[in-house]
């Protein structure tokens, strides 16, 4: 199974034990999946549409035990599309605009608030009631990618407005969601492992929580190892590159007017560079006799460089 449908199974099994905390629940599940019909009397209905078993026995337990409504359950398989629908359905008026007047989904009015939205909705006042409703969105229309590969939650919404709202229910928790235009979606998400970790503790998803954060530590732990041996493998490269090319500036001259004419201590350094090419400054300047200082031996090999160069170049050569 995959880390999302994990996260969802681990939600789908639960109930608030608070009533307002349902609604909330609720409200998100209708705002982001229901649909209302009203007939030609007047009269309401409501349909839920999911293709999440889950998700479908959940809003059955959800309605039942808060509202007291059964929904009736039609299942369809799409056989192109390897799914299944599943279609929740609340067929009678008095049920359905209980429903919806407990989601404070109707105007003043009584009319049906346009696309369900959720805006200025009284649910969410709560701290508890907006957790119980980020919970509802996720399960009905939301996805986490899996934490071994990269960090990505999203919801997508129908209409901008809800996308809105929904970010800013999720940013009232003090994280950073943004809102993008996919097609005809507006997708709310979040990309950080930090605040994904703690969507999912405001979720309620305890044991997803435990299962990513042992990925995230395992996942940090080895990209700083990797930094430091990247680090480390640069540090290498750049003295074997710095070696090489003093060695070649020693072979110029050696080939050129011949090391023997080079100052005593410049000889020494040149020599023993030729015997020991991978040896660091430092191990360098051990060799010498006496020792020399890192930086001594930075010099002369800076020397015999600029010697070098004047060769190449033809120019008077001050040997020493
Ligand atoms: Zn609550």
């Amino acid at each position: 199974m995959s880390f999302s449908g994990e996260v969802k199974e681990e939600l789908g099994d639960q109930l608030s034990d608070a009533r307002h905390c349902r609604i909330a629940e609720a409200a998100a599940i209708l705002s982001m999946c229901g649909s209302i019909m009203i007939d030609s009397n007047d009269r309401y209905s409501i349909k839920i549409h999911t293709e999440n078993l889950i998700v479908a026995r959940k809003c059955f337990t959800l309605l039942r035990k808060t509202f007291n409504i059964r929904t009736e359950i039609s299942i369809r398989r799409n056989l192109s599309k390897q799914n299944t629908s599943y279609w929740l359905l609340v067929k009678k008026h008095e049920e359905a605009l209980r429903l919806l007047q407990a989601a404070k989904l109707l105007t003043q009015e009584g009319d049906v608030l346009e696309e369900l939205s959720i805006v200025r909705n009284t649910v969410v006042q709560q701290y508890c009631c907006r957790r119980a409703f980020i919970r509802g969105a996720f399960l009905v229309s939301g996805s986490i990618s899996d934490p071994e590969k990269s960090y990505h939650y999203e919801i997508v919404c129908s209409a901008k407005g809800k996308a809105e709202q929904l970010q800013k229910i999720i940013n009232s928790f003090e994280i950073d969601a943004k809102v993008i235009l996919r097609k005809k979606s507006y997708v709310v998400y979040v990309k950080e492992g930090a605040q994904i970790s703690d969507l999912l503790n405001i979720m309620e998803a305890h044991v997803a929580l435990m299962k990513f954060e042992n990925i995230r530590i395992l996942k940090d732990m080895r990209n700083a190892v990797n930094r430091k041996v990247n680090c480390e493998t640069a540090n290498i490269n750049k003295t074997v590159s710095a070696a090489v090319k003093q060695i070649e500036d020693i072979r110029y001259i050696r080939d050129t007017i011949g090391l023997e004419n080079l100052a005593e201590a410049l000889k020494e350094v040149a020599l023993t560079r030729l015997s020991y090419p991978e040896a660091t400054l430092k191990e360098l300047g051990d060799l010498l006799t006496p020792p020399v200082g890192k930086s001594g031996v930075n010099h002369r090999l800076r020397k015999l460089g600029e010697i070098a160069d004047k060769l190449r170049q033809n120019k008077e050569v001050h040997y020493d």
